[in-house]
C-alpha cells in the first residue's frame, strides 16, 4: 500500500477496522454488530468498527490476563527496553500513514498530525529509560537482627486504558509505553469517534515483535465497551482520559473491584498576559492555545485573561492574527485548523457561543459554522469573545473547541484570583519579561502545568496531571512507571 494515499488507505481500513484487536488477531465483535466511523472534514462515512460489548471486553481482558501471566512475565528489563525501541522505529516509519489516518479520522489538519512524532519518540524513549523503575529495597538485620527485609515491586498486572478523540496518537502511549516498560498488559478503548490510529498502532507493535495479548483493543460505545471495561474485574488498573461526566460514572464502575484509577478529565486554563509581554510571543502564544486542534485539547488556553491598559491594542493583534488562520480539509498542507470531531460536537460547540452572547459578550471574531465549499464537514470559525466575566457559562464551562473568552484585569492579585475562580486546575500560563511575576505565579496558580513565556509544551520526563476537577494521578514523570505500573510488597526473611 501507497503509506500516504487516502484512497488505499481507505480501501484498507474496509476490510480490517470492523473488528477488535485482541490476542494479536483481528476478531469481529460476539454481536457481529458494527458502528459507523466518519471523516469530519467532508461528513462522509470513513469505514465501521466492531461494536463492542461486555462479550468482547471479557474476551480482551482474558487474552491480556493470559499474556500477562505467560512468557511476557519472564522478559527481562533490557528485552522490554529493547522492544520499546523497535516499537519506535517501526513507528516512526509508518508515521505518515498514522499521520493520514489520524486526519482523516478526527480532523486535525497534516500539519499537525505529523508533528506528533515528536511527542512519539520523546514518549517511547522515556519509557525505554523506566524499565527499571520498579526496583526494591533491602533491609539487613531489620527486626532481631537475624532478619532481612526487602521490597519487592511487581508489575500490575492488566491495565484498562479509555482514551478520548482529540489526540489518539498521543494518548495512547501514555498508557501502552509504561505498561511495556513495567511488564503490564492492556486493554485499550478508544474513543467511537477516534479509534482507527489505534488499532493500526496495535497492529505494528505486533510487527515489530510485541507478543500477542499484551495490547488489546476494542472498540464501539462508551457507555457499551467502556463502562464494560471500567466495571471489568479482569482489570487492575485502569487509566481514563476524558470527560468529567464519564470520569464520574468511570469511578463508580471501578468499585466493583476497587480498581486503582487515573483520571485525566477536562479544563478551563486560564492564560495571563502582562502588560510587559513580549506581544510577539504572546499574540499568536495566546490564540494557538486554544486554535491549535481547533480548540479540542483539555489543556486550552480558554480563559485568556489580559491586563486592561494593552486590551485594545492586544485585541486588535489577536483580531488581525486569528483572521489570518487558514480553516480547512486537514488534507491540505497549508491548512492550520480543521474541523471539529463531529456534527455533535459541532453542536455543542454553537450551543456555547450563543449563550455567550445572551450573556452579553461582544465576539469580535468569528462565531459561524463555516458553509458554502466546507458546508458538508464540521467547520467552526476561530472565535474571540471579549468582555467576558469570569461568571459567565463561556467562562467556566470547557467548549472543547475554537472559542477564547476574553477577560481584563488590573492587578496581579485580580489576575491571580479570577485565574484560581475555576473548579478546574489543568494548565495555566502566564507572559510577562517580568521574572519575579513568573516565579511567583508558578507557585500561585492552581494547576498541574504552568507555562511562562509559551504554552503547551508537555514532556514525557516530567509528567502532566490535573488537580481539583482536572483529575488525579499524574502520567509521565519519575513515578509514574512506579506508582501506577506496580504494585510492592514487603519481604521478611528469617536467615536464623
Ligand atoms: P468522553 O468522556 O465522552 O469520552 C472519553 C472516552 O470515554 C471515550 O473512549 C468514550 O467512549 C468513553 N466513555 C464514554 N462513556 C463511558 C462510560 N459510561 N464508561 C466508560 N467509558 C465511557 O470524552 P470526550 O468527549 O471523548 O473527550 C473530551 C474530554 O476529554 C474533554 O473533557 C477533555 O478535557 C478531556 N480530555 C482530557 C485530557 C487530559 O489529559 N486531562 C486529555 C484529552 C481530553
Amino acid at each position: 500500500m501507497t503509506q500516504n494515499d487516502p484512497t488505499a488507505l481507505a480501501a484498507r481500513l474496509g476490510a480490517s477496522t470492523q473488528r477488535h484487536f485482541i490476542d494479536g488477531q483481528w476478531q469481529a465483535a460476539a454481536s457481529g454488530e458494527t458502528i459507523e466511523t466518519r471523516n469530519p472534514a467532508t461528513g462522509a462515512v470513513l469505514t465501521r468498527l466492531a461494536r463492542g460489548s461486555a462479550e468482547d471486553v471479557a474476551r480482551a481482558t482474558a487474552a491480556a490476563r493470559r499474556a500477562f501471566t505467560g512468557p511476557w512475565s519472564r522478559w527481562r528489563p533490557a528485552e522490554r527496553q529493547e522492544l520499546l525501541h523497535r516499537i519506535l522505529q517501526h513507528v516512526l516509519a509508518h508515521f505518515d500513514e498514522l499521520a493520514l489516518l489520524e486526519t482523516l479520522d478526527m480532523g486535525a489538519p497534516l500539519s499537525r498530525t505529523r508533528s506528533l512524532s515528536g511527542f512519539v519518540r520523546q514518549a517511547l524513549l522515556f519509557y525505554a529509560s523506566q524499565v527499571h523503575a520498579g526496583q526494591g529495597q533491602t533491609l539487613a538485620n531489620s527486626l532481631q537482627g537475624d532478619i532481612q527485609t526487602m521490597t519487592l515491586r511487581a508489575p500490575a498486572g492488566v491495565i484498562g486504558g479509555i482514551i478520548p478523540w482529540n489526540a489518539p496518537l498521543v494518548s495512547l502511549w501514555w498508557i501502552v509505553a509504561p505498561a511495556i516498560a513495567s511488564g503490564c498488559t492492556v486493554v485499550l478503548k478508544p474513543a467511537e469517534d477516534a479509534s482507527l490510529t489505534v488499532l493500526r498502532v496495535a497492529e505494528l507493535m505486533v510487527e515489530a515483535g510485541l507478543p500477542e495479548g499484551v495490547v488489546n483493543v476494542v472498540t464501539g460505545l462508551g457507555a457499551e465497551a467502556g463502562a464494560a471495561l471500567a466495571a471489568s474485574p479482569e482489570v487492575d488498573r485502569l487509566a481514563f482520559t476524558g470527560s468529567n461526566q464519564t470520569g464520574r460514572a468511570v469511578i463508580e464502575a471501578s468499585a466493583s473491584n476497587f480498581k486503582r484509577l487515573q483520571l485525566e478529565l477536562g479544563g478551563k486554563s486560564p492564560n495571563i498576559v502582562f502588560a510587559d509581554a513580549d506581544l510577539d510571543l504572546a499574540v499568536p502564544g495566546a490564540a494557538m492555545a486554544v486554535f491549535n486542534n481547533s480548540g479540542q485539547i483539555c489543556y486550552a488556553g480558554s480563559r485568556l485573561l489580559v491586563e486592561r491598559t494593552i486590551l485594545a491594542p492586544f485585541l486588535e493583534r489577536l483580531a488581525a492574527f486569528t483572521a489570518g488562520l487558514r480553516v480547512g480539509d486537514g488534507l491540505d498542507d497549508k491548512v492550520q485548523l480543521g474541523p471539529v470531531v463531529s456534527a455533535r460536537q459541532l453542536d455543542q460547540i454553537m450551543g456555547h457561543i450563543a449563550g455567550a452572547h445572551r450573556e452579553g459578550a461582544r465576539l469580535i471574531v468569528g462565531g459561524e459554522r463555516i458553509l458554502g465549499a466546507l458546508s458538508s464537514g464540521y467547520f467552526i470559525e476561530p472565535t474571540i469573545f471579549c468582555d467576558v466575566s469570569n461568571h459567565m457559562a463561556i467562562a467556566r464551562q470547557e467548549i472543547f473547541g475554537p472559542v477564547i473568552s476574553v477577560i481584563p484585569f488590573d492587578t496581579p492579585e485580580e489576575a491571580l484570583a479570577i485565574a484560581n475562580d475555576t473548579e478546574y486546575g489543568l494548565g495555566a500560563a502566564v507572559w510577562t519579561r517580568n521574572h519575579g511575576l513568573a516565579s511567583r505565579f508558578s507557585q500561585l496558580l492552581q494547576a498541574g502545568t504552568v507555562w511562562v513565556n509559551c504554552y503547551g509544551l508537555i514532556d514525557p520526563a516530567v509528567g502532566f496531571g490535573g488537580i481539583r476537577h482536572s483529575g488525579y494521578g499524574t502520567k509521565g514523570g519519575p513515578s509514574h512507571v512506579l506508582d501506577m505500573f506496580h504494585v510492592t510488597k514487603s519481604v521478611y526473611i528469617n536467615r536464623g
